[in-house]
């Protein structure tokens, strides 16, 4: 009974220091509650039965050509220092090289304890798991650059967080798992040769042509701030930007306290840990570069020693406002059906963004209305939303298909958080079926086609905040 991939693990090719090798503790009772079908074929994924893929996937059996291992990490936490950190409930199992030659990591989330685990019970529970599932998976089909969610298995077990609580494993698929904090931790042992190391490694697996460490941390800017704003595009707050969340590769990774907007604010903060609105809404951009400085500054031992150097590096950092700001203008002006937005237009979208705030409009459905005949039925300043109107029609006549653009950048469907925690309250009760519906219309965001999942919640049905993954 096991399940085979075409594995072929570099990391557990690295020293010993880069990881601690550790097999995943079996559960009680594993049963297969989601499976990503065209992701495991992507992977070259073979079983025989839904069984064996809740066996393995669940941690009671190896795949063949697996390494287990659990990485090594430290990171910034809300700006302070922690300096050992590492895979505390996750365990890779190894790399496989896609049908497209792509090389990506199968990591079990929640499959037990590690030498990582501090006090931790190495375990998730079935709402974090699900959570991460769907909201990463609808990153995917929206187009942002994101892990991938594999499979949620059932352990049949119990796990505590203040009260018991089914638990579960995900199986989560990237490019890597390499952090910021993957950097940092060596930077700050003063361990320079396994830096080195560590930054070969890099470039080699995800910037073949960056030209060493100056070329790593240019192009790790740049995937961030493209990255940061696609998230802002669809009124994502990721929620807990620590720097070991904060992935080399340019994925979103750790869904933990993550949600979409529904009503616009600049500031909306959803995590409950977040008392400082360190990661709201609007900061993203300045975090982003606060940790692309973080990597700067770990990579620094490998940088020429000299003043031209750390210029450069600073100003590669420093640039990364204005790149975003760049991102951010051609995304939301694409929103408002404009391809090649000038300075300019940057007032435009401003002023439609101050409108939505002041009405509490819906994010997602007010600018998905804009290419409809209706969208003014989303504001209650009905004379401020017409006078915008008109300004905005005068600039759209220099436009081919203003229609076609807004309809590819705004999704009808976002997972909304009232939906994700309503589904993970029918999982826990053994009901899959709001879980299915979400990802099924969550699977085609631009065209999707039930209403229901599409509506902002009531104001009983509003979710003001969202708890940490753990
Ligand atoms: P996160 O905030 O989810 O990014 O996790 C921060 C750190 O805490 C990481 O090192 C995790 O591996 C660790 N961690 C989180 N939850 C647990 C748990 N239940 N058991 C052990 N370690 C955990
Ligand atoms: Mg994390």
């Amino acid at each position: 009974m096991t399940i085979t991939a075409p594995f072929d693990n570099s990391y557990a090719a690295l020293p010993e220091g880069f990881f601690s090798r550790i097999n995943p503790t079996p559960v009680a009772n594993p049963r297969l509650l989601a499976f990503n079908e065209s992701l495991a074929s992507s992977l070259g994924l073979e079983f025989a039965t839904k069984d064996d893929l809740a066996f393995v996937l669940g941690g009671n059996e190896l795949p063949v050509g697996a390494d287990p291992l659990a990485q090594l990490y430290a990171g910034h936490q809300f700006g302070s220092y922690n300096p050992q950190l590492g895979d505390g409930r996750a365990i890779l199992l190894g790399e496989v090289v896609d049908r497209t030659g792509k090389r990506r990591d199968i990591q079990l989330k929640g499959s037990g304890r590690t030498p990582y685990s501090r006090g931790g019970d190495g375990r998730a529970w079935l709402g974090p798991v699900l959570r991460e599932y769907v909201v990463s998976e609808a990153m995917h089909a929206l187009g942002i650059p994101t892990t991938r969610a594999l499979a949620a298995v059932a352990t049949g077990e119990d796990v505590y967080r203040e009260t018991a609580l089914p638990g579960a494993v995900l199986t989560r698929v990237a490019s890597s798992h390499l952090r910021v904090g993957t950097f940092q931790v060596y930077a700050h042992r003063g361990e320079i040769e396994n830096l080195r190391l560590l930054t070969q490694y890099a470039i080699e697996r995800h910037y073949p042509d960056a030209d060493g460490p100056m070329g790593l941390l240019r192009a790790v800017c740049d995937r961030q701030a493209d990255l940061i704003a696609s998230w802002m595009s669809v009124g994502f707050i990721h929620g807990v930007m620590n720097t070991d969340n904060c992935a080399i590769s340019g994925e979103t990774i750790d869904y933990g306290p993550c949600a979409f907007m529904d009503a616009f604010h600049v500031n909306r903060v959803f995590s409950s840990i977040d008392r400082q609105g360190r990661y709201a809404f609007s900061n993203q951009p300045q975090i982003a570069v606060w940790n692309m400085a973080q990597l700067a500054t770990a990579l620094l031992p490998l940088l020429e020693n000299s003043d031209a150097a750390l210029a450069e590096a600073t100003q590669i950092v420093h640039a990364m406002s204005d790149q975003i700001e760049t991102a951010w203008r051609t995304r939301f002006a694409a929103k408002i059906g404009i391809t090649s937005p000038t300075k300019q237009d940057r007032a435009l979208i401003d002023d439609l963004l101050v409108l939505m705030q002041k009405d509490g409009a819906d994010f997602t459905n007010s600018f998905r209305a804009l290419s409809g005949d209706d969208a003014v039925a989303q504001f209650t300043d009905r004379v401020g939303f017409a006078a915008w109107r008109e300004k905005w029609r005068a600039r759209l006549a220099a436009e081919d298909d203003p229609e076609a653009v807004m309809n590819a950048a705004n999704p009808v469907i976002i997972p909304r958080n009232h939906r994700i925690e309503e589904m993970i309250q029918a999982a826990v009760a053994g009901d899959m079926a709001p879980f299915n519906r979400l990802m099924d219309a969550l699977a085609t965001p631009f065209t999707a086609t039930d209403p229901e999942l599409h509506r902002p919640p009531s104001q009983d049905e509003i979710v003001p905040a969202t708890f940490c993954g753990t």
